[in-house]
């Protein structure tokens, strides 16, 4: 499809009852596209009483739709699912033009976002429960699982569908309803998600999409009503504390994937070049903009100066562009605010002596572009040794001992993803047990699977999405107390 055509098939209202309607203010919004800074889009700008709505067709729905058969909301997973990837290149230019990331990365992205669809339609069928019989003979325990009720979902925009799928999926297969406010930089991946599932046959109400302009006020209400069961977040630290504060009142069920501060560990008795190509993964996919991205890459000394040669030499042989162009290997940051903030970090970096070795600059023109950058020598104080990047900036810093680089990744708040390069099997087991986060990469820059538990530790989150371990998120445990046989 060209990009007129695909930009007049996604719905442009709020979802709401299975179709797109327009706020009840009449206001919109308008998508931007980041590697030219036009418009793309204008979507409707959702209110607190539109979220009101929303959360009226949940509750309506609530009780129908968890007591249908597990089959027939796997198959409706498994129809979205075939849906999905049969509009796969549209889904993934959508994704490139809303958030910038370039054409490959926008298909595996499609790819994996749909593979939560498919991964839980065939968890539907397999919510199981169990029985025991209570140790003094007084009577039969049993266990079963039930729906937690209405839930909100709230996406970001580095992977717009990907953090959608991997919350709807899970919600719908254990018999939710859901509202997704996506992130007001990516509506559009969400919404053309919508009228696929409204396709395949969701009954409308059990799924809603409100982008919005005012995620605090349009979110707060939802959370204060009692009708929400359950809050899933992916975002920022600040924003998963607010919302932690909020679910406080009336103890909702919350599940939390917050920042990351990823080490990315390279030992002496590592292989150099897998090393590199794991680097390149681990900082560079996505333009960096990930909450699991190498954001403090860790080498020790007798490597270091090998690595970050070879490193520097393929960063600097990326080209920067549009992400729809073949040539580019990197597309822009996502705004101009989250553009400045990378800048902040290498620039306050640089001042206090970091040595740039190669990139280090937004570049001028049209879009939020920005250099991809090595650095190193960073003073102990820098404060891009603390804070998540979000952007395409390696910054290296060396150690001696493994003693010294584990303390080094661990010394954190974060934590949710770490990488580690070895060669040596010994340090491999150890290194893994040892490091501080909730999933850990061995001699892999990429670690995100459907079918593995992602969540995070300290103060990466709670909970875990994907795996056996995401529908539970969705499921309360009941016990039922039997007379004895
Ligand atoms: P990022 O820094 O990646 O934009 P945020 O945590 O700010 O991360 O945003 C993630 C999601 O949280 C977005 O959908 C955003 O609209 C939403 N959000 C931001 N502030 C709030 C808030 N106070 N309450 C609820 N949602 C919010």
């Amino acid at each position: 499809m060209n990009v007129p055509d695909l930009i007049n098939s996604v719905p442009t209202g709020l979802w709401l009852n299975g179709r797109a309607t327009p706020s009840e203010s009449g206001r919109t919004f308008d998508v931007i596209n980041p590697a030219t800074g036009e418009v793309l889009a204008s979507v409707a700008n959702a209110t607190p009483a539109d979220a009101t709505a929303a959360l009226d067709a949940a509750s309506a729905v609530a009780d129908e739709w968890a007591a249908t058969a597990p089959r027939v909301r796997a198959e409706i997973l498994r129809a979205a699912f075939e849906a999905v990837t049969a509009r796969a290149d549209d889904f993934a230019l959508l994704m490139t033009l809303e958030m910038g990331k370039i054409l490959p990365e926008s298909r595996g992205e499609v790819a994996y976002g749909a593979e939560f669809l498919r991964w839980f339609s065939e968890e539907a069928v397999r919510i199981g429960g169990r029985t025991a019989t209570a140790p003094a003979g007084t009577g039969e325990i049993a266990v079963v699982k039930e729906p937690v009720g209405p839930c909100l979902a709230i996406t970001p925009w580095n992977f717009p569908l990907a953090m959608g799928t991997r919350k709807i999926g899970p919600a719908l297969a254990a018999g939710c309803s859901v509202i997704v406010k996506p992130a007001e930089d990516t509506p559009l991946t969400m919404l053309l998600l919508a009228q696929i599932f409204a396709d395949v046959g969701l009954p409308p109400g059990v799924l809603s999409v409100l982008p919005t302009l005012d995620a605090p006020t349009v979110v707060g209400g939802l959370m204060a009503d009692p009708r929400l069961r359950k809050v899933s977040f992916t975002g920022s630290t600040g924003v998963g504390k607010i919302l932690l504060a909020q679910a406080a009142n009336n103890v909702l069920r919350t599940s939390m994937e917050l920042g990351g501060s990823a080490p990315f560990v390279v030992f002496d008795d590592a292989d150099l070049d897998k090393a590199v190509d794991g680097a390149m993964l681990a900082k560079m996919r996505n333009g960096g903009e990930a909450c699991t991205a190498a954001n403090r890459i860790l080498v020790q000394n007798g490597i270091r100066e090998a690595f970050t040669t070879k490193l520097t030499e393929r960063v600097a042989a990326m080209r920067v562009g549009p992400g729809w162009d073949a040539e580019s290997a990197i597309g822009p940051i996502i705004n101009a605010k989250q553009r400045g903030s990378i800048a902040a970090l290498v620039d306050e970096a640089v001042a206090a002596g970091a040595t740039v070795r190669t990139g280090g600059k937004p570049v001028d023109g049209a879009g939020f572009f920005y250099e991809p950058t090595v650095i190193d020598g960073l003073p102990d104080d820098a404060r891009i040794r603390r804070d998540e990047i979000f952007g395409p900036v390696a910054a290296i810093v060396g150690f001696d001992t493994e003693e010294q680089g584990v303390a080094m990744a661990n010394d954190t708040e974060y934590g949710l993803a770490a990488y580690f390069f070895t060669e040596n099997v010994g340090r491999a087991q150890r290194v893994a047990r040892r490091l501080q986060a909730g999933m850990v990469g061995v001699n892999r820059g990429v670690i995100s699977d459907p079918a593995a538990p992602f969540g995070g530790i300290k103060q990466s989150g709670l909970g875990s999405e994907g795996g056996s371990e995401g529908i539970e998120e969705y499921l309360n445990t009941k016990y039922i107390a039997l007379p004895p046989v």
